[in-house]
């Protein structure tokens, strides 16, 4: 048996499973990576829409980061939903339990969750600057459309803009990669994988041919999981990529129905 893998999400709770921490682990579990998780925020939802947000006492984020990492260096960490400032501010001052000197850097990766399908905000808008710094020190980022467009203020309804949208995440914002979601785009849902290599930065369309399933509950947060767990199980960023998005492909092709409006992923 090889060593155990561990993955830590540091996200929101979502009792659908749908999406949040509980998507996370369910992704981490069936690809074969230990999951833990550290609780930001409560969410009050069902599969229609977030009825209300309640941050975790930003010092309790804190503790639960500092007496887990203090125990176990997890292998990657995925960021979700932060809710708050002061949520996402501790989180940032929870990672420096990760530097060790000597030891290898653990990856990040940051989904940079701003509201849900429904349009709830699930990030304040006064977090923005410290989610940056957050993505500052990431391995990959991974912006849908409208996070991109956001955080960059780049008019993304073009491929041109699309590009200079992830290009600004790594050379404006310090991600080593970005991967901007096309999944809310119309016609084909292709992503950009946009990778800093030195002074420059190397960009790679990759296709994704629309699928038409209805409204699933939960992809960006399963795609970011199933990518970071496949660097936790040692993988490069590209071939972690690609594995992340044939296994959200799978995931979507046999969705099924939940609750009264969405479809939830189906993991195997
Ligand atoms: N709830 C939590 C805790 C989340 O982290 C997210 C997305 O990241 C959502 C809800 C939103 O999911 P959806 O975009 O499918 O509405």
């Amino acid at each position: 048996m090889p060593p155990m893998r561990v993955a830590l999400s540091i996200s929101g709770s979502d009792p659908t499973g749908g999406a949040g921490i509980q998507a996370d682990l369910q992704v981490f579990r069936t690809l074969g990576v230990h999951g833990a998780g550290v609780i930001t925020a409560l969410t009050i939802q069902d599969t229609e829409k977030v009825h209300q947000v309640l941050p975790v006492f930003p010092s309790v984020v804190l503790d639960q980061l500092r007496v887990l990492l203090a125990d176990i260096r997890p292998h990657v960490v995925k960021i979700g939903m932060l809710a708050t400032d002061d949520v996402a501010r501790n989180v940032e001052i929870g990672l420096r339990g990760l530097d060790a000197v000597g030891k290898p850097a653990v990856p990040i990766v940051v989904d940079p969750v701003l509201a849900a399908s429904d349009g709830t905000p699930l990030l304040e808008r006064r977090a923005w600057g410290t989610l940056e710094r957050l993505i500052g020190r990431s391995t990959l980022v991974t912006p849908n459309l409208a996070e991109v467009e956001a955080l960059t203020g780049c008019d993304v309804s073009t491929r041109e803009g699309v590009e200079a949208a992830g290009c600004a995440l790594v050379s404006n914002l310090g991600a080593q990669a970005a991967l901007v979601k096309g999944g809310h785009a119309e016609g084909p849902s292709d992503d950009l994988l946009v990778i800093r290599e030195g002074g420059s930065s190397t960009l790679q369309w990759l296709e994704g041919p629309r699928i038409e399933t209805g409204r699933v509950h939960g992809t960006g947060c399963a795609l970011a999981s199933a990518i970071a767990a496949s660097l936790a199980l040692g993988d490069d960023l590209v071939p972690a990529v690609e594995h992340g998005r044939r296994f959200v492909r799978k995931a979507i092709q046999a969705a099924e129905q939940a609750g009264k409006l969405a479809r939830f992923l189906a993991y195997f």
